[in-house]
């Protein structure tokens, strides 16, 4: 399957005559790929509704908007980016200039997911180029709308040998990760993040990795219920669950639990109707496989709201299950879907107990108006990130790092450090020759004293 490809793209000679690395070339490509995106924003609409019926809304502020702010932002600053940044030099190294040179990492490879196919795939492919690499774009193949449409996008703009997309499923990623890349950045699950993990390492090669995780959502009782019911349930259902930041289960101290399950239903009613089905603003499971994986999670649990499973248009109702047992199959693994297990506490140790039953998450929420509460949460924990008194919104703040910590993800992006992520930093030392102290040259004899005075003195 792959021949063509291998005799085709893997010389990447674009990146080989230099010629990516020029601040003129990337701006012109990031600007015709903008321009290209531009033209075909209700193309974007269309495939992403044809492939798991997401809503214009959604996908404008969720995808579109993002790719084009990105767009925006490495435009601008691209020039100010890519100078070699002067750091001040040290007694040692005087009289010298000292720097910090970016240059690209090479041949970069990409793999994304599904869940926000337009988003995750442009996103790192954007600031790879910004950092004037060349780039092998491996998007999902559950999007085949979306996938086929970014390939276009990637064919019109780009030379096969700068930038090119490889549609595939697994097998297909197999065998270019099997490939030596000088970058890898994938976004995807932690089994799939293991075996590029494996394979980058073969090579040495510094990878990315944004995987996912079951996050919590602590609330105490001192939070703002309605308004926490409000944002948890925007959240959660965003996207049908099928998001990798969405909080996944709910830990809420025990004597608010009732009040709060009331609150939720209350707001999922109002978002999305009597009949969740019906919404334009409710989309479908991916694929048949993940809605019996999430139909799966509903049995032998206390549904209390929502439960409607239909396995053949792909849908599940908005769900909120009342106390799952930590072994139980919704609480075994990242949920990924329209289903909210609200567990309960009643002291910090029960809070403890239940979020270090799992790996370190990807996020974790906070809501409440206790300083005390809120500082021990944020530092007994280890997460990506995350937010108190509302869910998802640090993904949205470019200055800011995106990315995961242990089994959740390895390295972060967005903004300026995603920029960084895909260049080498190379430490640069510009020697002055009026000046050359014979202290650092043998023979050493009577030389060591002063030495450590003057190291005394300026460390
Ligand atoms: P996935 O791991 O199944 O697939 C991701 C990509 O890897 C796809 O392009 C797929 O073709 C490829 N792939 C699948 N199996 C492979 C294999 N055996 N070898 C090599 N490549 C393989 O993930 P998904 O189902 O597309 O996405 C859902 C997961 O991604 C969730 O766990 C979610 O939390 C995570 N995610 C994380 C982030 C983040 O930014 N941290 C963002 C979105 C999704």
């Amino acid at each position: 399957m792959l021949t063509f490809i291998r005799r085709k793209w893997f010389t990447l000679p674009a990146l080989s005559t230099q010629k990516t690395k020029s601040l003129e070339t990337r701006l012109v490509y990031l600007k015709a790929l903008k321009s290209e995106i531009l033209s075909k924003e209700q193309a974007v609409y269309d495939a992403l509704n044809k492939d798991f019926k997401k809503s214009e809304f959604e996908t404008y502020v969720s995808e579109f908007s993002l790719v084009i702010s990105q767009l925006n932002l490495a435009i601008k600053n691209l020039n100010k980016w890519a100078k070699p940044k002067r750091v001040s030099s040290s007694i040692i190294t005087f009289p010298s200039k000292d720097y910090i040179y970016k240059e690209p990492y090479g041949n970069v490879l990409i793999i994304s997911p599904w869940n926000y196919p337009f988003l995750l795939a442009l996103e790192p492919l954007i600031m790879a180029v910004s950092a004037g690499n060349t780039v092998v774009l491996k998007p999902s193949e559950l999007t085949t709308h979306t996938s086929q449409l970014l390939t276009g996008i990637i064919k019109t703009v780009f030379p096969e040998d700068y930038v090119t997309s490889i549609q595939g499923d697994a097998q297909v990623s197999t065998e270019l990760l099997a490939k030596k890349w000088d970058y890898i950045f994938f976004t995807g699950s932690v089994p799939v993040g293991k075996i590029v993990a494996e394979a980058a390492a073969k090579h040495l090669t510094p990878v990315t990795l944004e995987l996912g995780g079951k996050s919590p959502c602590i609330i105490d009782d001192t939070a703002k219920l309605k308004l926490a019911a409000k944002r948890i349930v925007w959240g959660k259902f965003f996207n049908a669950g099928q998001t990798c930041i969405a909080p996944d289960y709910v830990i809420i101290k025990r004597t608010i639990k009732q009040e709060f399950i009331e609150l939720l239903k209350h707001e999922i009613i109002d978002f999305y109707g009597e009949n969740p089905k019906e919404s334009a603003d409710f989309p479908r499971i991916i694929n048949e496989k993940n809605t019996q994986r999430l139909a799966n999670m509903l049995k032998e649990t206390n549904v209390v709201f929502g439960g409607i499973v239909e396995e053949t248009t792909n849908y599940i109702a908005p769900t909120l299950i009342d106390e799952p047992a930590l072994n139980s199959e919704v609480m075994n693994d990242e949920i990924f879907g329209p289903i909210l297990p609200i567990l309960t506490y009643e002291t910090k140790e029960d809070i403890h107990r239940i979020v270090t039953n799992f790996d370190k998450p990807l996020s974790l929420y906070t809501f409440s108006n206790d300083k005390n509460f809120i500082e021990h949460i944020l530092n007994t924990y280890s997460f990506g990130g995350g937010v108190v008194n509302d869910v998802l919104i640090h993904f949205s703040n470019h200055k800011l790092p995106f990315g995961g910590v242990g089994s959740s993800g390895m390295g972060a992006y967005h903004g300026k450090l995603s920029f960084d992520t895909f260049s080498h930093s190379k430490a640069i030392i510009k020697r002055g020759n009026w000046l050359d102290p014979s202290m650092r040259y043998a023979p050493y004899k009577n030389k060591l004293n002063f030495i450590k005075k003057i190291f005394k003195y300026f460390s």
